[in-house]
């Protein structure tokens, strides 16, 4: 195992110059604004840019709306090895034709994404953002049209929206004008309780659903007329029994039915559980997913056409497929105030707004530069086992998309600090690890 991390992901700044609504920008608790500063960037630079393969340039804030962010890329590049790649997102009203120039002619970059989000919702509502709007198009196309281009990776970012699905082929279309190398449409991450209704995806499983889905409307008689709580603690009983492994499923309280009993044991052979309660709530948007895989279809076969590789996320999570996309990466996260995080989702306190609930997130330190070496902060044995732990998701994290408790009020499931299996930090429900939300690293 490597002493460094393979990628590292440094926060510059979590300053923005644009204040979208749906971004953790507009709503992350702490509410301080850092910029990194310089010295402790060329700090971390000599010790680890070495030893690792890729520098992702983004957190929270808008890179370049650090003072000194073209001379944390030429820092980079002095000290990264020669095929290691460096990255960043930009909303791009910042990355103007000088930065361009200079950028491109000391090749300080190997992939930009440009992140659509303030340009669609300027154009969604009447009060956006139309001079950014334009300086941002500007500044794309004038990246596209250099000389230089073929130089970079260029990608542009979008998430998906109830209010947006219908005219995504539109915006894949706009989009594509562009001549960029990849589209990545990502759903959306709901930070806010306003942002829930606007979600495109569920978090129960694609195993789990089509067993919920036989049941059909039926689930109230199936359950032989629990209350909702009462189903839940009656739940928490069937759960031990399914987790301890044993064989049958056994009734202490009231007795389930035995068609509703069938159902479980076929959910188990699949290593899954059923969420009754999410599933009860989500049944029309789950019928309308069906319609967005249509959409995902068309809007590939359009990418294919013109050539762009369009990234999409999964609609309905593969429990089978959960993966930990920092884990596996090897990555390290370091935010502007030089405290680390194992990702992006326990950079900053925020709140989530998955499977019913509300989510109160809180910042998980695995140290602070300003204290340690790079090499004490990713050698830790606890946040090393956490790491390794992470790389077989399913051996040893519970799935709360598939757990009726997730939306019934699980003590675990409403803060963060560990799950119902004890693990620290919380990721039995993280988005990123099924494919919900498109992590750019
Ligand atoms: S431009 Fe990007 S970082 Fe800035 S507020 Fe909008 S989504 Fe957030
Ligand atoms: S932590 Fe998740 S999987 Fe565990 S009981 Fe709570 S909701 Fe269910
Ligand atoms: S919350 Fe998700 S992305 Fe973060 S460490 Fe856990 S599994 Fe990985």
């Amino acid at each position: 195992m490597s002493e460094y991390p393979e990628t590292m992901q440094i926060e510059p700044t979590n300053v923005c110059n644009f204040s979208c609504s749906m971004c953790l920008n507009s709503g992350f608790k702490d509410n301080s604004k850092f910029s990194l500063p310089l010295e402790i960037y060329q700090k971390i630079a000599e010790e680890s840019f070495p030893s690792i393969s890729r520098l992702v340039l983004y957190g929270m804030g808008e890179p370049l709306s650090h003072p000194n962010f073209i001379e944390m890329l030429q820092i980079a590049r002095r000290y990264l090895p020669k095929n290691a790649t460096i990255f960043f997102t930009t909303n791009g009203s910042l990355l103007n034709a000088e930065k361009i120039d200079f950028i491109l002619k000391n090749r300080l970059v190997d992939e930009i994404t440009f992140s659509c989000d303030a340009l669609i919702e300027s154009e969604s509502n009447d009060h956006g953002h139309s001079r950014e709007v334009q300086e941002v198009e500007t500044n794309l196309l004038y990246l596209l049209n250099h000389e230089l281009r073929s130089l970079v990776k260029i990608g542009i970012s979008s998430v998906i929206l109830k209010s947006n699905v219908n005219n995504l082929g539109k915006l894949v279309k706009k989009l594509s004008k562009y001549k960029v190398d990849y589209i990545s449409l990502s759903h959306l991450f709901p930070y806010f309780e306003y942002l829930m209704d606007e979600v495109m995806f569920t978090m129960i499983s694609k195993e789990a659903l089509p067993i919920l889905e036989e049941a059909g409307d039926n689930w109230k008689e199936l359950v032989l007329g629990y209350t909702r709580e009462l189903f839940a603690e009656q739940m928490q009983v069937s759960y031990k029994e399914i987790y301890t492994k044993s064989e049958n499923i056994v009734q202490k309280q009231r007795p389930f039915s035995e068609k509703y009993k069938s159902l479980l044991n076929k959910a188990k052979k699949r290593d899954v559980l059923l969420n009754i309660s999410l599933y009860d709530l989500e049944k029309e948007k789950i019928k309308r997913l069906y319609n967005l895989e249509h959409i995902f279809s068309e809007l590939e076969t359009k990418a294919k056409e013109k050539g762009i590789d369009l990234l999409l996320p999964d609609i309905v999570p593969i429990y089978a497929e959960r993966e930990c996309p920092y884990s596996s990466k090897e990555t390290l996260v370091i935010r502007s105030d030089g405290e680390t995080a194992p990702c992006f989702n326990y950079l900053w306190r925020h709140d989530t707004y998955l499977n019913s609930h509300s989510r109160s997130s809180s910042h998980f330190s695995l140290g602070s530069v300003m204290e340690k070496t790079i090499k004490e902060i990713w050698n830790d044995d606890s946040h090393q086992k956490s790491r390794n732990k992470k790389k077989k998701m399913n051996e040893n994290f519970p799935y709360c998309g598939d757990c009726s408790l997730s939306s019934n009020n699980c003590f675990y499931a409403i803060e963060d600090t560990s799950d119902c299996w004890g693990n620290e930090p919380f990721c039995s429900e993280c988005p990123y690890s099924v494919n919900l939300i498109k992590c750019l690293l």
